[in-house]
Formats: C-alpha cells, sequence, structure tokens
C-alpha cells in the first residue's frame, strides 16, 4: 500500500491543486452542521468533510479496543491512543479516499451520509486545551522588539541564546478561528504620565505563530529526549496569539506577560498531523553558541512552511497581505520546546498547546507582528483607501494563513481570522 504522503496519490473526491486539503494531508477537526448538531470528528478534503464518526459507526475505520473515539468533541481520546494509531488510522482514511478504491466511493447511500460540504458545516476547538504555553523563538522576532524597546547594543537577552524563552498562558481563552475577540481592558501607563489608569487598550497587536498540539503525556519528574519529544507532537494549527502592548509594557516587569496575553488567543480548526508535514522537514538555523546537551537535537526539526498574514479594515474591500514569512527561520525548534518545557520536571499533558512564539524573518516583509511592522507605531502601515494601522482598530479582521508547497499540491492549514470586537 502506497503512504499516505505519497504525492501521486488520488481521492474519488475532486480536489483543486490549489486546495490546502488534498489526500496527503487529511487534518483532522471538531464540527456539526444544521440538521445534525453534535459536535464529532471530521477530516477535509478538498471542499469537503469526511464524518469519520459514521465511518467508525459502520465498521469502516476499527480503533478497537478503543470505541466512538470520533463521536466526541474534541480530538484529545483520539489522540490518547498513541503515534502507531494516529499512523494507521492516517492509512486506513488516505485508502478510503483513493480514486481506486471502491468501498466508499460506490456505496451512495454511505457518501451521502460521510462527505459533507464543508461550506455547510460549523468547526469548532478541535481539542480539549489543556494547558497554553507561549514561547518567543524567532531570534529575528526577539531582535526587533528588543532593539525598539532596549537599543541595538542590547537587543537579545543573555539568556535568549542559551533556551526556549517561554511564559504560562491561559487556556480558558483559547478560541476557533471566526471568534470576535473583545478589546482588552487593562492598566495603561503611558511613558509620559506618572499614574496608570483602566480602560480599553489601545495598542491591540496579533501574533503570528503556530501552535503544536501534543497528543501524549509525560510523566510529573522525568526529562524528554528528542526521539520522545518528536513522537508526542500529534499536529500543528495556525495560532495568533492576540497581545495588548500598552498593558504588556506596563505589567511585564519582573514576571513577564500576564493580562496582555490572557484575553484570546485564536488557532485554525484544522489539526494537521506531523506525519503529513513530514516530508517539509527542513534543518533549522545554526545555533551558536552550541545548545545545553539536553536541548540538543540531531533532526531536522523545522519546517519549511509558508506564512501569510491578511488585514481588511471595515470600508475596504478585500483583505491586503501585510507579511509573508516562513516558519523554517524559528531559531528554536518545536521539539526544542518540548525538551525544555519537561526539563525541570513539569508534566506534559494530552491536549497541551504551544505556541512557537511570533514569527519574524530577515526580511522587513517578514515581520509578524504590528508592533514590528509599524516599528512601535512610529511607521504606519498603508492600506487601500487612505487607512493606515499602527495597531488594530474595532472592526478590524486579521487573518493567518499557511501552507506547504508541494509539487502539484500543498500541505495546507486553512486560516485562523479573528475581527476585533469594541471593548465591553
Ligand atoms: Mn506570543
Amino acid at each position: 500500500m502506497p503512504h499516505p504522503n505519497d504525492p501521486s496519490l488520488r481521492s474519488f473526491i475532486p480536489v483543486d491543486p490549489a486546495s490546502d486539503f488534498p489526500i496527503q494531508n487529511l487534518p483532522y477537526g471538531v464540527f456539526s452542521a444544521a440538521d445534525s448538531p453534535q459536535r464529532r470528528i471530521g477530516v477535509a478534503i478538498g471542499d469537503f468533510v469526511l464524518d469519520l464518526a459514521v465511518l467508525e459507526s459502520e465498521g469502516l475505520i476499527d480503533l478497537a479496543p478503543a470505541y466512538d473515539v470520533f463521536a466526541q468533541d474534541s480530538l484529545n481520546p483520539f489522540m490518547s491512543l498513541g503515534p502507531p494509531v494516529w499512523s494507521k488510522t492516517r492509512a486506513r482514511i488516505s485508502e478510503l479516499l483513493r480514486h481506486d478504491n471502491p468501498e466508499l466511493r460506490d456505496n451512495k447511500a454511505l457518501r451521502s451520509r460521510a462527505v459533507l460540504a464543508r461550506a455547510g458545516v460549523t468547526m469548532h476547538l478541535p481539542f480539549h486545551v489543556s494547558g497554553y504555553t507561549d514561547f518567543y523563538s524567532s531570534k529575528e522576532h526577539a531582535t526587533n522588539v528588543g532593539v525598539m524597546f532596549r537599543g541595538k547594543d542590547n537587543a537579545l537577552q543573555p539568556n535568549w541564546l542559551h533556551m526556549p524563552i517561554g511564559y504560562n498562558g491561559r487556556a480558558s481563552t483559547v478560541v476557533v478561528s471566526g471568534t470576535k475577540v473583545q478589546r482588552p481592558r487593562g492598566q495603561l501607563k503611558p511613558p509620559n504620565v506618572d499614574v496608570p489608569s483602566f480602560g480599553p487598550c489601545k495598542r491591540l497587536d496579533f501574533e503570528l505563530e503556530m501552535g503544536v498540539v501534543i497528543g501524549q503525556p509525560s510523566n510529573m519528574g522525568e526529562m524528554l529526549t528528542e526521539v520522545q519529544a518528536e513522537a508526542m507532537i500529534f499536529g500543528f494549527v495556525l495560532l495568533n496569539d492576540w497581545s495588548a502592548r500598552d498593558i504588556q509594557q506596563w505589567e511585564y516587569v519582573p514576571l513577564g506577560p500576564f493580562q496582555a496575553k490572557a484575553f484570546a488567543t485564536s488557532i485554525s480548526p484544522w489539526v494537521v498531523t506531523r506525519e503529513a508535514l513530514e516530508p517539509f522537514r527542513v534543518a533549522g538555523p545554526n545555533q551558536e553558541p552550541t545548545p545545553l546537551p539536553y536541548l540538543q537535537q540531531k533532526g531536522a526539526q523545522n519546517y519549511d512552511l509558508e506564512l501569510d498574514v491578511s488585514l481588511r479594515a471595515p470600508g475596504m474591500k478585500a483583505a491586503q497581505t501585510i507579511c509573508r514569512t516562513n516558519f523554517k527561520y524559528m531559531y528554536w525548534s518545536s521539539v526544542q520546546q518540548l525538551m525544555h518545557h519537561a526539563s525541570s520536571g513539569c508534566a506534559m499533558s494530552i491536549g497541551d498547546l504551544l505556541g512557537s512564539g511570533t514569527i519574524s524573518g530577515p526580511e522587513k516583509h517578514q515581520r509578524g507582528s504590528l508592533l514590528e511592522i509599524s516599528w512601535n507605531g512610529t511607521e504606519p502601515v498603508e492600506l487601500a483607501d487612505g487607512i493606515k494601522r499602527s495597531f488594530l482598530e474595532d472592526g478590524d479582521s486579521l487573518a493567518i494563513r499557511g501552507w506547504c508547497q508541494g509539487d502539484g499540491y500543498r500541505i495546507g492549514f486553512g486560516e485562523v481570522e479573528g475581527t476585533v470586537a469594541a471593548a465591553g
């Protein structure tokens, strides 16, 4: 049987070469439909969603001794079954969708129940988020922010090249793409005033990130090898780490971000599996000084994954691209972040979400936040119709897209979109 990543595979379901969801992708999500409102798990294929709960109940996918794993409102029970089951299931779904397999293709009654138009379904948060940790692992991003706030000579803090810097965020406010994001409130104290006030954030920003979905737990007290850490990664989503720059600036000393990041984090609805991204692995940047032994990696742990960000202000006819970059630039890989996370003895849980940190690249058009794009508000970005932005305003819609480009197909993530609503 051909590997599910084989570029020559075709499905009986027609898929446009520009689609994010060819048969080589098969990302998992949680959906419902108007006439069948119970949430269940599906896989995206072209413009359709394949209902895995139907296929499991009909015996076409057998996960014995586990059962009803797909008639669930989160991916956590499926993820708990572990990497060999993830691989086996993906291979079986690929087999069922192949153009030369009549099992599903020629069963009209089953197809009408199991293959639904994606345009007609509602997507939900794909997994129960157990914990959310956000990192700060793009050297270009950390340098840009450092230059703005501390000057060129002290841009990177002394610890930055020795470990992936991170903070513990809030799992409770992780939301799925399409959810409106209310402008946060907080304490504000611009440098030119003496006392803080409380009110709506005036410097609301996005952060372009990838999210890692942890599919296997680790034990409290245990460290992880590179091989163990990699095997725990179920897949990836697009992530927007909404940030209130003015709240952050006043509150972050000395413990780091708190309320500035706690009000919302948006993720894309489809979890692209680590296995689907396998053909797009690349080595990351050279790490100098050499990391401590517990952080060293032998494998190519970065991904050649293209990213773009578009912004649509109220009144604009179409969204406008404000950033184009690539996940491959990240200095610390997701595997290194996970090895570092567990290194103290911290237990990792199924459903943990790790934000990569803002992904910027070496070029100006590769900056992954408005803070960098507008250089702290001094160079507003010019949009259509004379509209300018330093930070996000109410009604602005921000969308991130991502994909790995193969030969004649792409492994895409769809998008994560959020529109800013006025502070309540
Ligand atoms: Mn972030």
